[in-house]
């Protein structure tokens, strides 16, 4: 017979928060389910490295899924599916709901462009009889993670005359590749005394692009002409042509998974691939919702939202007012009754580093989707805090839904900090809050995601579309 439990123990499971590890909490089910769903992930990562990637992907799947693209002139209804293409950098999708934005509509709202090391306009130089790119860093990184690891160029090179050339160079293992060198341990002793940020500066990150000098000329910079000959026999640009050109370094790696036991995905870009890839299945997978939702995948996330393709730019804002408008409503009608879900990610807790975090109120690696009531620092400046009864509103949906979610506040108080894209969306006076995947090593070359988390965070974006 079994042993009554204590009257402190029943208390303890009465009040207590349930600690229980994630994936016993989940259950073999879901984690399989997780396993699966993170296939596709990983296919999506390694084929979404820029913001560019990202919508091609992105607008393949949704025509394949029955999207068109939006005509403000069209009448649309009730299970309609359309999506807006900002400039190649950002996108929107879609699906009608049965009451339209009459009673707001239901955002969610993740990034795509990620941490990089973009090519200065003037890139290409010799130096001591090599071939180099200057670059200027994208977002925030730790400058020596970049070093010595391969990485692949991808943009675009837009000609005078109206043509853009796509550029794909280091994905293919049988492609080339390019690489930021450091210096060897044996002559770092200066190097190595430095503080970090003295050591590798910006301007250290110069990217090794070619060797050998043009038909073993002596004229000065042959090693450099080799490289533009290469260049204008394969893509038909001369070196002025760099400067109306978007081009980037990512990391060259693809995505692996991770452990023993496969449970979670090291990869570049996670943040916020993460979360953008669940915003993106959870708007595919909806069925009638009841309100308008909207899967935004915003660009500039990583550099402040600004920028027209960012979300300090009205293009999303003036998406909804045209939807209002077909409805006969205003959009500061609709805006108000609004809810959004801002998918990012927050830092997971990593017992290696365990100083930087508060343990109580940091988020953990499977345990589930991370909302993340507030960001920012100092103080909880730069950040919207999400009310109490917001939260409560979405506590009760993904309880209800049995979606395994855990807060998450972003490190120790005054250990740092930063934000997401949910103040801009407070700002235009919807309700808000963070929800997304706890990462390691966030904005490193190589990140890395629990596969669990990844699903829960599709699960919370479908149900809170289908609500
Ligand atoms: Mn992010
Ligand atoms: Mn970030």
């Amino acid at each position: 017979m079994e042993k009554e439990k204590s009257q402190a123990k029943q208390l303890k499971e009465k009040l207590f928060m349930n600690k229980k590890n994630g994936i016993v909490k989940a259950g073999a089910e879901e984690v399989a389910k997780a396993d699966e769903f993170c296939r596709g992930y990983k296919t999506f990562l390694d084929n979404a490295k820029t913001e560019r990637d990202a919508v091609k992907f992105v607008i393949e799947m949704a025509e394949k899924n029955g999207f068109t693209e939006y005509d403000c002139t069209k009448t649309y209804s009730a299970g309609d599916k359309v999506y807006v293409n900002n400039r190649g950098m950002a996108i929107m999708l879609a699906v009608i709901g049965k009451n339209g934005t009459k009673n707001g509509v239901r955002l969610g709202i993740a990034h795509i462009d990620s941490p990089r090391l973009d090519l200065k306009p003037n890139p290409l130089y010799e130096s001591n009889d090599l071939a180099l790119f200057k670059t200027h860093y994208y977002g925030g990184i730790k400058k020596y993670q970049w070093t010595t690891v391969p990485l692949a160029l991808h943009g675009v090179v837009a000609l005078k005359d109206g043509n853009v050339i796509d550029v794909n160079i280091g994905e293919d293992e049988n492609d080339t590749c390019f690489v930021v060198t450091d210096l060897l341990p044996h002559l770092a002793v200066e190097q190595m005394s430095q503080v970090m940020t003295k050591a590798f500066n910006g301007e250290h990150l110069n990217v090794l692009v070619g060797s050998r000098p043009f038909n073993e000329d002596e004229e000065s910079e042959s090693v450099k002409l080799n490289v533009l000959n290469i260049l204008f026999e394969k893509y038909g640009i001369i070196e002025e042509d760099f400067l109306s050109a978007d081009l980037t370094m990512v990391p060259a790696m693809k995505a692996r998974d991770i452990g023993f036991d496969r449970s979670m995905i090291g990869g570049y870009g996670h943040d916020d691939k993460v979360c953008a890839y669940p915003a993106l299945m959870a708007v595919l997978d909806v069925k009638e919702p009841e309100s308008t939702v909207i899967t935004v995948l915003t660009d500039r996330e990583e550099i402040g939202s600004d920028g027209n393709t960012g979300m300090k730019s009205t293009y999303m804002a003036d998406f909804v007012a045209d939807l209002a408008k077909a409805d006969g409503m205003e959009l500061r009608h609709v805006m108000r009754k609004t809810t959004c879900l801002s998918a990012d990610v927050n830092a997971a807790f990593d017992p290696t580093y365990a100083s930087a975090f508060e343990g109580n109120n940091a988020c953990y690696i499977n345990k589930g989707a991370v909302i993340t009531k507030y960001t920012g620092s100092g103080g909880k400046y730069s950040t919207s805090d999400a009310s109490a009864e917001y939260m409560a509103q979405i506590r009760n949906l993904l309880d209800s839904k049995k979606v395994l979610w855990q807060t998450g506040e972003l490190g120790k108080v005054d250990g740092g900090g930063g934000g997401t894209i949910a103040k801009f969306i407070a700002n235009l006076n919807a309700d808000v809050v963070d929800l997304g995947v706890p990462v390691l090593s966030m904005h490193a070359p190589f990140e890395v995601v629990s596969k669990l988390d990844v699903y829960e965070t599709y699960r919370a974006l479908y149900e809170f579309y289908s609500c």
